[in-house]
């Protein structure tokens, strides 16, 4: 079946309305008509081909908020008319040491993801969710609580689950001192999640005029990571840090940030590597650097559901899909309110 999508056709030319075909629906499947996506820096990143892993024609969007249309004669937990959504996996092996423990971004045959896939139906590529429809395997799919604003829920499926997985991972708790570098998509949500969590959030920016816009989110502290001065003042003082910065940057005035036992989580993947961070101050304060890989289809329940509890959804920019050039070059601008969304009734294909 054809459906309406935004396609990149390679590295270089501006996404366009065509079409791509979707698989027969599978017994297990669902199709879900998409409503919202969340165009994630990764999209960027993998449109421009900036990983050295995009393969062409591409359809990003990994942040999918959708109503469910059709399911398969398999399907138990969906109908049609339910609000689900989907984030960056839609299958993995099931049976590899961490799919059975309920870590499929962790399999160690690599999850398919979301777009830029390999279908194992098809053999051909997965489509991503800036288009009109998706069909998913329902153990991938999410239930989104239903009071919340939905374009506001789209961006929890990548940004908001990854910097969840970590908050969870190392049990941030109440009291905790949580550091978050960058204040985009990934980073709004982390100064949302970790002060729902009641812990005390330090926003480090390079944007001294999103200053107020974190406090407003929860942060306690805003620090202009490009101020010495600022940056000397907060010298360990966190428990914790996640990363968020989507470009090459410096860790080592990150590090200084850490108390003893202190741990720096990057979860944001530039194009090429960071410097490589000073030894001697992590092995005398026993700091940790670690990555973060989004997070499992469990935990991203648990967050929506936590979310649900919580009214917590995140702050953003509706567009048309015409729109999407424009928000590229507002994110490389690291100019991003703190998400920008499609919608896509909203879409002229
Ligand atoms: P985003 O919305 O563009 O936010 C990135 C923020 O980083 C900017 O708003 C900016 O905040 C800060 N920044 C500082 N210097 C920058 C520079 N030179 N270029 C760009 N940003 C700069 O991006 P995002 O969607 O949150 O994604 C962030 C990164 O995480 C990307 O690399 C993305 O691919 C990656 N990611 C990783 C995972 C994972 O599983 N680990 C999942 C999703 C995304 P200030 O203005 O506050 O400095
Ligand atoms: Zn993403
Ligand atoms: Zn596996």
């Amino acid at each position: 079946m054809k459906i309406n999508a935004l396609v990149a056709q390679d590295a270089t030319q501006p996404l366009s309305s065509s079409h791509v075909s979707l698989r027969p629906l599978q017994k297990q499947d669902v199709k879900i008509e998409i409503l919202y996506c969340g165009v994630c820096h990764s999209d960027l990143h993998m449109a421009r081909n900036e990983w050295g892993v995009s393969r062409y024609p591409l359809v990003p969007g990994h942040e999918i908020v959708g109503r469910v249309a059709q399911t398969g004669a398999g399907v138990t937990r969906f109908k049609a008319g339910d609000i689900v959504g989907v984030g960056v996996m839609v299958d993995a092996c099931r049976e590899c040491h961490f799919c059975r423990q309920q870590e499929e971004q962790y399999c160690e045959a690599g999850f398919t993801a979301t777009y830029n896939g390999i279908d194992k139906y098809t053999g051909e590529s997965t489509w991503g969710g800036y288009a009109q429809a998706v069909i998913v395997d329902e153990d991938f799919v999410v239930s989104v609580p239903q009071h919340l604003p939905l374009a506001g829920v789209a961006p929890m499926l990548c940004a908001g689950v990854t910097v969840w997985s970590p908050l969870r991972h190392y049990a941030v708790k109440a009291g905790d001192r949580v550091g978050v570098v960058g204040l985009g998509g990934l980073g709004h949500m982390a100064v949302k999640l970790a002060s729902a969590l009641g812990a005390e959030v330090t926003l480090f920016t390079t944007s001294p005029e999103k200053g107020a816009d974190a406090q407003r989110l929860g942060a306690k502290q805003v620090v202009v990571s490009r101020d010495a001065a600022q940056m000397a003042a907060c010298q360990t003082t966190l428990d914790i840090i996640i990363d968020c910065v989507a470009a090459p940057h410096d860790l080592n005035p990150y590090l200084a940030t850490l108390k003893t036992n202190g741990r720096l989580v990057l979860v944001g993947i530039p194009d090429s590597p960071h410097l490589s961070p000073d030894v001697t101050p992590m092995v005398f304060r026993r700091l940790s650097i670690s990555g973060s890989s989004i997070g499992s289809i469990k935990e991203t329940q648990e967050m929506l559901d936590f979310c649900g509890q919580h009214h917590i959804t995140a702050d953003i920019e509706l567009i048309a899909g015409e729109e999407i050039e424009n928000a590229y070059a507002r994110m490389l601008k690291g100019d991003v309110r703190y998400r920008f969304v499609i919608d896509m009734q909203a879409t002229r294909w």
